[in-house]
């Protein structure tokens, strides 16, 4: 397969490439302490597009110090409206780095800059407008609870927080995390993940050119192993807060204990899109393949199951299949292109391995299963027919461009599938009948239940799932509780 760049891109690429990535510690751009680097693929092309820092554990004190000094110092102590103004400039600046973000975020993560420009960059940047937009408007309530007393609370900031961000929407999960922690008067410590550094990089340096001071928000790239086991591990850290996979995120919470840390977790998923014999199978078709397909269907609310009533099935394998077929997988560059490449060999054949998994489980490939070419990761849209509930393609998340097609006969039969898996985070249901789809959503065990649509999200509304799929909600005003502790004042009124 032939990826062209255009012109911007080939220069972006030189101009990333032609010195090393620096970390981003106390405001300065610094080498690691070890002087290690290491490499960043173009999962398109599979050529090396940058050289990173590759952080340490020295690394990670550094950063953790300065991001103490800064929460004692200037920023939990900054008026709310100033915080408020620094994280306006940071929005002005991204907006006016708008192309040079999206180009690194295709280039870095492989995804279509049509799809950075429409979805990641706005949802990345409208995250922050909404935070700052709530740093001078985060408070504290009167509760009058005795009358020779001014009883009343005060929300205040919980201190050094390790933000561990994943490879799949690098750009926008960094910011679900840092934004409503600056907002709150916290400060972080980023670790990207180490295919995807360097969306981190260049917005932690665009914050210092918008005044924040230093210190307040610091890249450290590097492995989950080594950093992210560091911060986590860190007794002057006071919250993580990690997306990725629940196997990680496990063991984060084992890692926390050791100083009680605040913890939130958004892990894996294998969302059901239950589609009802009386829903109009055309619109919830032509939804479900992009509801599993998107981002090469690297997304944790991925519809990856969809379960079709009996009497419909076949014409939902069928128009699936359709899809899948006409969806143009190619160069991230070309606009028109609607899947990229998958992020690494590795994960490109941890996808395949599932494929042939699925074929000895005794499910049909009614189209795709193979790589394309043999240079970029790239993976044709598959559609499985004939799954099982119990098979390992309609349990496991595949984290891939993979749709399990499984039948139910009745609404119980489909709630029990949907249901029947260790994850919790999103589900969704079509249908003509609201009632139908009222009971389904009250039953679904799912943080969002999407109803005659499909992996619409916001920053207004909560995020979040449950069992393998997490703990606690991003987003909205539930991160405003995760960055802040409540606390009581009581003051003495009797004289
Ligand atoms: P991952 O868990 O391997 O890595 C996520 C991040 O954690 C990376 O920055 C990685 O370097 C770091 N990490 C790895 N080992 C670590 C350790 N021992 N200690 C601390 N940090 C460590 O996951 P991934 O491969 O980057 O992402 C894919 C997974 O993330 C999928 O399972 C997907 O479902 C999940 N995900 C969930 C959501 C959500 O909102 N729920 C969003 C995106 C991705």
């Amino acid at each position: 397969m032939s990826v062209a760049y255009d012109y911007d891109a080939v220069s972006l690429i030189r101009r990333v490439s032609a010195r090393e990535k620096l970390l981003v510690i106390d405001g300065k751009l610094v080498p690691s302490v070890s002087g290690k680097t290491f490499r960043s693929i173009n999962p398109a092309t599979e050529e090396v597009i940058a050289t990173v820092s590759e952080g340490g554990v020295e690394d990670v004190e550094r950063a953790v110090a300065a991001a103490r000094r800064a929460f004692e110092g200037p920023w939990s102590l900054m008026r709310a409206a100033e915080r408020s103004k620094i994280l306006f400039r940071l929005v002005d600046l991204m907006k006016e780095h708008e192309d040079e973000l999206a180009e690194l975020e295709s280039l870095d993560a492989g995804k279509p800059i049509s799809a950075v420009l429409r979805q990641d960059l706005p949802a990345a940047i409208d995250t922050l407008t909404y935070y700052a937009g709530w740093a001078d408007k985060i408070h504290g309530e009167v509760i009058p609870a005795r009358e020779d007393a001014l009883t009343y609370t005060v929300r205040e900031p919980v201190g050094v927080v390790a933000a561990i961000v994943p490879w799949n929407f690098p750009m926008m999960i960094g910011m679900w995390k840092l934004a409503p922690a600056l907002a709150c008067g916290c400060t972080v410590v980023m670790k990207p993940a180490e295919l995807t550094s360097l969306s981190a990089l260049r917005i932690a340096e665009l914050a210092l050119e918008a005044g924040l001071p230093a210190g307040v928000f610091n890249v450290v790239a590097g492995s989950g192993r080594v950093v992210g086991e560091a911060l986590v591990n860190h007794p002057d850290v006071d919250k993580v807060t990690f997306t990725g996979s629940p196997g990680v995120g496990r063991g984060i919470m084992k890692g926390a204990a050791s100083n009680f840390k605040h913890v939130s977790l958004e892990l894996g998923g294998k969302s059901a899109n239950v589609i009802f014999e009386d829903a109009d199978i055309a619109a919830a078709t032509k939804a479900a393949a992009s509801g599993v397909f998107f981002n090469a269907g690297q997304v944790c609310s991925a519809g990856s199951r969809v379960l079709a009533h009996e009497k419909v099935y076949d014409e939902v394998v069928e128009r699936l299949t359709a899809r899948a077929k006409t969806m143009k997988v190619g160069d991230p560059s070309d606009r028109s292109t609607m899947l990229g490449p998958v992020i690494s060999e590795k994960q490109m054949n941890s996808i395949l391995g599932y494929v042939d998994i699925g074929r000895k489980e005794g499910a049909t490939v009614t189209t795709g299963g193979e790589r394309i070419g043999n240079r970029g990761f790239y993976i044709q849209p598959t559609v499985f027919a004939d799954v099982a509930h119990e098979m390992r393609i309609s349990q496991e998340e595949i984290f891939g461009p993979v749709v399990s097609v499984v039948k139910f006969k009745d609404d119980a039969d489909a709630l029990r599938i949907a249901n029947g898996t260790a994850f919790s985070l999103a589900a969704g249901a079509w249908s003509r009948d609201i009632a139908r789809l009222q009971n389904f959503a009250r039953r679904a065990k799912a943080g969002t239940v999407w109803l005659n649509t499909f992996g619409y999200t916001d920053v207004r509304l909560p995020w979040g799932g449950a069992h393998d799929s997490g703990l606690g909600r991003e987003r909205g005003t539930a991160a405003l509780k995760n960055f802040t502790e409540e606390k009581v004042v009581w003051l003495n009124t009797r004289g």
